[in-house]
């Protein structure tokens, strides 16, 4: 567990994340209540990843892409997914095949049909600052991991 005492703590960590992450396909479930963060946290990554303007959470579109040096960037965020079928429709395959960078916020909506993540990040919310706990779930991520606690 990491205490993170306020969003700069928040986005910082995401940099620190971003700069381990590999080109390889790699996929981040950010998983979380309402206002626990997820949203800044890919905000963070998406900074340090480059990226300079905005980020609007996809709320309604359900997924908002990036490139950024050259590489597809998928910002999910599925609260307003009906049913994980859904998914389908936005013909995830083709997000998930190639040497695509996703960020999944709300992945329990698109349980069956989402792949498994290499990284789950769970955010707590607490009355002033927030709890956050990673699991591995692939070699990658588990070498991320130990690099992030060290
Ligand atoms: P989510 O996407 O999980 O719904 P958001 O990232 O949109 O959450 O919103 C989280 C809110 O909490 C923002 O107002 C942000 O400034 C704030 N916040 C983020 N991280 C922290 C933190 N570590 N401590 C306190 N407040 C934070
Ligand atoms: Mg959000």
């Amino acid at each position: 567990m990491v205490w993170l005492e306020d969003e700069q703590a928040t986005l910082e960590l995401a940099a620190k994340l971003a700069a381990l992450l590999p080109d390889s396909a790699f996929c981040i479930h950010l998983k979380g209540d309402l206002g626990a963060g997820k949203t800044t946290f890919v905000r963070g990554l998406l900074n340090a990843l480059g990226h300079s303007g905005k980020v609007k959470s996809p709320t309604y579109t359900l997924v908002e892409h990036y490139q950024l040096n050259a590489r597809d960037i998928y910002h999910f965020d599925l609260y307003r997914l009906a049913a994980p079928e859904e998914l389908l429709y936005l013909g995830i395959e083709d997000y998930f095949s190639t040497n695509a960078l996703s960020l999944i916020e709300w992945p329990e909506q698109g349980t069956g049909v989402l792949p498994e993540p290499d990284l789950l990040i769970s955010l707590k919310y607490q009355t002033s600052g927030r709890e956050v706990i990673f699991t591995a779930y692939s070699e990658a991520a588990s070498d991320i991991c130990d690099k992030l606690h060290n």
